[in-house]
């Protein structure tokens, strides 16, 4: 009998695997960044618009719903979210997506598109009541995937969580931080 240690395949969530794309954490868009009255909950990764989202592991679709939209907040487009219960145990959360290519009950494979980047952003509708934030970026408006990653099942809306963000100091109890995790992919050598 063969003993292995499985190794599970990871793919890097969009096409180029670029050292760049990882925010050092205090950057905005980074991990657990602090946005004076909440606090971002992933990682952004800026992508043009349309380009694909790619699973980064095995796993099965648990939730697609509408992650931002302009009745939520008025200066939001509508975006999704894909929740992937990988089978190693972790849960990814890819938020901020234009369009999903999957639904719940689907088994993805690591290097599968599930969906393309989206724009959150609405600049026309953004004014001064905006959080700073949200100023910084007006200008360049920029296109990402907000990944987040979670050891149990992803929270999605409620009273501290909105659109990417937690309003409080704390850690909500099973987010990670993804930064490592997504560095420590090797780039799609298994495909
Ligand atoms: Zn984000």
């Amino acid at each position: 009998m063969n003993l292995f240690i499985i190794k599970w395949m990871r793919a890097f969530p969009l096409p180029e695997k670029t050292e760049k794309l990882l925010r050092e954490n205090g950057e905005s868009g980074s991990f657990w960044e602090d946005r004076k009255d909440r606090h971002h909950c992933g990682i952004d990764l800026y992508a043009p618009e349309g380009e694909p989202v790619i699973a980064i592991e095995d796993g099965e679709v648990i939730d697609v719903d509408i992650m931002t939209s302009p009745e939520m907040i008025s200066y939001w487009n509508e975006t999704y979210h894909i929740i992937i219960r990988n089978h190693s145990g972790l849960f990814c959360k890819y938020g901020e997506l234009g369009s999903p290519n999957v639904k719940t009950g689907d088994i993805v494979e690591a290097g599968q598109v599930i969906g393309h980047v989206g724009t959150v952003l609405n600049n026309k509708k953004i004014d001064g009541n905006a959080p700073e934030y949200i100023q910084k970026l007006k200008d360049n408006n920029p296109s990402m995937l907000h990944f987040e990653l979670w050891e149990g099942e992803p929270v999605v809306e409620g009273r501290n969580y909105l659109g990417g963000n937690w309003f409080g100091d704390e850690l909500p109890e099973k987010l990670l931080d993804p930064t490592e995790y997504l560095r420590s992919i090797k780039s799609n050598e298994n495909k």
